[in-house]
């Protein structure tokens, strides 16, 4: 590859001789092409573009990709990463809500989103729904969105609640302040972040606060992001008593659904809303069945999304992994008890890349901009390495993206035609001193919180009370 110095960065260039998941039926797969961006932009993909003035780099044993999209992440909560990987959801209610988020300060939330982008970044997820719902002050709204900026990713930052607001069942309306984070940060309508709205929706809030929550994104005219569906909560018809309120709109991503109802698919098939599925989370914390593969058979958007880094990881492949597994197993299991077989699979790994790349892109409203490698879209861009023990030989490039993949192959990433990997090394001004701010922004948060093992730490499970 041809490393260009930091102060000439090359506008062209091309990749040479990849294998290539375009992810646009129209455009297929390619055993071997060139990808040439151009800018900001994606100019051709095909098999040998010729001779193009552009820096090359060799796709040769490289699985060429657009970059993942991850459609639900609490991206503040990359600051205390794994504390709950072995609480019930109970005890993260009480953790993370009760002690841990009302103690972050304004830094903290720049250093947790920074890191966390970073972190989605070296795994190729190149656009990030930032589900920010720990908005305790405006300072940490504005901290939350400059560690977003400051990192280069495309993300849709979703304006959520503060940490007292999100105890359920609330009757605290959400705050304006978006109107104010509007004007500061998202009025030249030409970034690559974007706002949305992340309301506590129907299962959070009273209904009359609902209600005034997602009047804030109709009078903005940006899209919502809603937790629906999701364990105990979620089995009270929350999109029902939405569609019944006028709030199932097309710019709505509904998160979770694992306990809806038929009816309530349905609604969100004929509303043009998409669904955000957060597969390994779901299963740790007892969400319910998987929710892809119900929305998946009506034509429905799905993608795919980390959630929570609390207690799980940041990367979509364990994320892809986990939904195609957790998918098959739940018809697998059915089937074995009604002494059937299952035949074919219902979901295969082509599917649940789409749904990581194109999927992802439709539910975070940006179908048309990015999510697969055509001409004219954005150029977020990854190549995965197949020179690998786990990659060779390479039969089925999906299945061994899905199966095999992981952050560690991630070879080059692309953003809006930025080279931000490179040879498997992640290029950022703040690299030399992003940990140190990391781990010094947790020891004060650790120190405020009086926990000095967070690893031992068991929090009581959370009462409502
Ligand atoms: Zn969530």
């Amino acid at each position: 590859m041809t490393a260009p110095a930091e102060a000439s960065r090359p506008s062209r260039w091309v990749v040479r001789s990849a294998r290539v998941l375009s992810q646009d039926p129209a455009i297929g797969d390619f055993e071997s092409a060139d990808v040439l961006i151009e800018g900001s932009t994606i100019a051709a993909v095909g098999p040998d573009l010729g001779a193009v003035d552009a820096a090359e780099i060799d796709g040769t044993d490289r699985i060429v990709l657009p970059g993942f999209v991850d459609t639900h992440r609490h991206s503040w909560q990359s600051l205390i990463r794994h504390v709950s990987t072995d609480w019930t959801l109970p005890q993260y209610f009480s953790g993370v809500r009760g002690v841990l988020g009302k103690l972050y300060e304004p830094e903290d939330m720049y250093a947790a989103n920074l890191i966390a982008m970073l972190d989605a970044l070296d795994a190729g997820i190149t656009t990030l729904v930032d589900w920010s719902h720990n908005n305790n002050t405006p300072e940490h709204a504005d901290a939350a969105i400059q560690g977003v900026f400051d990192s280069g990713i495309r993300s849709v930052w979703g304006f959520g609640n503060s940490n007292d607001e999100w105890l359920p069942i609330s009757d605290v309306p959400q705050s304006r302040d978006v109107f104010r984070i509007a004007e500061r940060w998202f009025s030249s309508g030409s970034s690559k972040v974007t706002l949305a709205l992340a309301p506590r929706g129907p299962q959070f809030a009273t209904p009359s606060v609902t209600l005034a929550d997602f009047e804030l994104a109709s009078e903005l005219d940006i899209p919502v992001t809603v937790h629906v569906g999701d364990g105990a909560w979620g089995k009270g018809l929350p999109v029902q008593w939405m569609h019944e309120n006028g709030l199932t709109t097309p710019k709505t991503t509904y998160v979770h659904c694992n306990m809806l109802a038929d009816h309530e698919f349905d609604i969100i098939e004929s509303t043009g809303g998409a669904i955000s599925s957060a597969p390994e989370l779901e299963m740790h914390m007892g969400h319910g069945r998987l929710a892809a593969l119900r929305a998946h058979e009506r034509g429905i958007p799905v993608s795919i999304s980390i959630d929570v880094c609390t207690s799980v990881g940041g990367d979509m492949f364990s994320a892809m992994r986990a939904l195609l597994a957790g998918s098959r197993y739940l018809v697998n299991i059915d089937a074995l008890d009604e002494d059937r077989t299952v035949d074919p699979l219902p979901l295969t790994s082509r599917d649940v890349l789409s749904f990581a790349t194109q999927g992802g892109a439709t539910a975070a409203w940006l179908g048309e901009t990015v999510g697969s490698l055509t001409p004219g879209k954005r150029a977020d861009v990854i190549l995965v390495r197949t020179d690998t023990w786990g990659m060779q030989p390479l039969n089925y490039p999906a299945g061994a993206i899905v199966e095999s993949g992981h952050p560690g192959l991630v070879d080059t990433v692309f953003v809006d035609g930025e080279l931000v990997k490179r040879d498997g090394q992640l290029v950022h001004h703040r690299l030399s001193d992003v940990r140190r701010i990391a781990d010094a922004a947790r020891d004060r948060l650790m120190e405020r919180a009086r926990i000095d093992n967070a690893g031992l730490w068991q929090p009581p499970v959370y009462t409502n009370k």
